[in-house]
């Protein structure tokens, strides 16, 4: 079995190659390709893909994923949950704020990981629970990110 380093989820071995971005295992990497296979496709106007960047990034710090991809995704889950934005706004939001040069501060990831992880949503049974799901998994990847929640909207209050 391997375990994830960033979300901890534990999937059968299968000697995949970890990810160069994200603080991952290769299994846990898969299993995302996984799903933003189903995400992609969808081709929603609403854009339910971004919710899904947005969890894993947040849920994946620490080791070789760089300071930007956490902020992004964090500043991405607090559009969704504190301000209702659909994936295509907090999509639009990550372009304005790419625009605007920062170096961006190191954030230490929780100390536990979100309870839900991608695996919950690759097991719901049909394609309505898994977008359900996806807006479960960041909903509580935002809330295992609460040491950081002021720091979040201040940062989106200030660059957006
Ligand atoms: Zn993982």
């Amino acid at each position: 079995m391997s375990t994830c380093p960033g979300c901890h989820v534990v999937l059968s071995e299968k000697h995949a190659c970890p990810p160069d971005r994200f603080n991952a295992s290769g299994e846990c990497w898969q299993a995302f390709n996984e799903l933003s296979c189903y995400t992609i496709a969808k081709q929603d106007p609403a854009f339910i893909h971004q919710h899904a960047v947005d969890a894993y990034g947040a849920q994946h710090g620490g080791g070789n994923t760089r300071p930007i991809t956490i902020a992004f995704a964090l500043i991405g889950l607090y559009l969704a949950q504190e301000k209702g934005c659909t994936g295509k706004e907090v999509q639009a939001a990550h372009m304005r704020i790419a625009r605007i040069f920062r170096v961006w501060p190191r954030l230490e990831p929780p100390a536990k990981p979100a309870e839900l992880t991608v695996l919950d949503v690759l097991q719901a049974d049909s394609y309505e629970k898994n977008d359900e799901m996806i807006r479960q998994w960041s909903k509580s990847v935002w809330k295992s990110w609460e040491h950081y929640h002021p720091w979040v909207r201040e940062t989106a209050a200030r660059m957006l």
